[in-house]
């Protein structure tokens, strides 16, 4: 079996690689490191099942020889990330699936998108079935992420429909761990980060807001089901432990046994107010249900994180440069 995972070099999409080669599939990744770190996949570099394509898959996704599944992960994910990058999120949402949804249909291949529980806006509805349409401000600054994931999701049901792909959908749900970029701007990495170098930990608003956290092990278990069955979806993969974001930051601040103090900063606009899946789709088609203690996941990333920091990469609150960073040689 040959996979394409494109996004592959970012946070979940590096775990898939893995998980991948660890179940005997043949691995193309294709990134352009748009939002993340070389670093993160250049421990396959040298695995013959391993094979990375630098390109931009706006641009066009060629991929030589036989494909049998395309996962496709490749866009900007943290607010943080696509506040700052709107037309590129908008282009690899559209173009980029339509190139992904191509590749897949050409290839004969399944096709899974990585959608997003965004694509329920700020839900009036709670916890978020798959029925659920949706509560989206179209013209609000994160629309540029949920706009272009629910241009994805209709793309993807046209491939299914009228092009014969085995097309399919999971919305994922907040997921954290090792290898999320420690300056992606997301929750859990800011806290952390910040936990661990003794600096105030900046919750927005009052706290209140709620998120539902899945750890990434969990979450690639459920994409492998995913595309292994016959349905299309949507599909909610997600954890139900929903914290606000106040516990959240004494969580990990308990975790870390740091002395940051909680200190609270602006809400962004739009920001959801309550976000949990509803599963029963995921336990009755899929048999999945996450397995991982949030707390355990917690500990693992915390453990993630600081190693970086004694390794220097996010001493001030800063990776490195993304441009900067050296691509591994690609395969041919
Ligand atoms: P990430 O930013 O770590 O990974 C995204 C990857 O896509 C990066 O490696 C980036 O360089 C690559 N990419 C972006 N534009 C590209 C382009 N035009 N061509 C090629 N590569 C491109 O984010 P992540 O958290 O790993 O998210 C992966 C996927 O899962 C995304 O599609 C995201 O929308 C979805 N998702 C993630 C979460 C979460 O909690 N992490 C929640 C919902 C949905
Ligand atoms: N948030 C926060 N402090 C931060 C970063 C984010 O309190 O330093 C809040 C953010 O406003 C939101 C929640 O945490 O209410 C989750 O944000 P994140 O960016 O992790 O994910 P998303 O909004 O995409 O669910």
């Amino acid at each position: 079996m040959r996979a394409v995972v494109t996004g592959g070099a970012g946070f979940i999409g590096s775990h898939l690689c893995e998980r991948l080669i660890h179940e005997n599939y043949d691995v193309v990744c294709v990134d352009n490191f748009l939002t993340s770190d070389p670093d993160n996949v250049a421990h396959l570099a040298d695995d013959p099942h391993f094979r990375l394509m630098h390109r931009d898959i706006s641009q066009g996704l060629d991929v030589p020889g036989p494909v049998d599944a395309v996962f496709h992960l490749a866009s900007p994910a943290s607010p943080a990330d696509y506040l700052r990058l709107p037309l590129e999120t908008l282009r690899v949402g559209s173009a980029g699936t339509w190139h992904a949804l191509d590749l897949a249909a050409a290839k004969g291949a399944r096709f899974l998108l990585s959608s997003t529980s965004e694509s329920y806006g700020d839900p009036l509805i709670h916890p978020q079935p798959e029925s659920y349409w949706g509560h989206v401000n179209p013209v609000g600054p994160r629309s540029v992420y949920d706009e272009a994931k629910r241009f994805g999701e209709a793309l993807t049901m046209a491939y299914r429909r009228n092009r014969g792909v085995d097309a399919k959908i999971v919305r994922i749900f907040n997921t954290f761990g090792p290898r999320m970029r420690a300056d992606d701007g997301r929750a859990i990495p800011n806290f952390i980060g910040q936990a661990l170098r003794g600096e105030p930990i900046t919750v927005t608003g009052d706290g209140s807001q709620t998120r539902s956290l899945c750890y990434v092990d969990d979450l690639i278990e459920g994409l492998l089901r995913m595309q292994a069955s016959d349905h299309g979806g949507p599909v909610n993969l997600g954890n139900p432990h929903e914290v606000s974001m106040l516990e959240l930051a004494q969580w990990i601040s308990k975790l870390t046994r740091a002395t940051s103090e909680i200190t609270l900063i602006p809400r962004p606009d739009d920001d959801p107010e309550r976000r949990r899946p509803d599963i029963t789709v995921a336990r009755e088609l899929l048999g999945w249900e996450p397995v991982t203690p949030v707390e355990q996941g917690l500990c693992d990333t915390i453990t993630y994180f600081r190693r970086q920091l004694v390794s220097g990469d996010f001493a001030e609150g800063r990776h490195r440069p993304l441009s900067s960073s050296p691509i591994p040689q690609t395969r041919s």
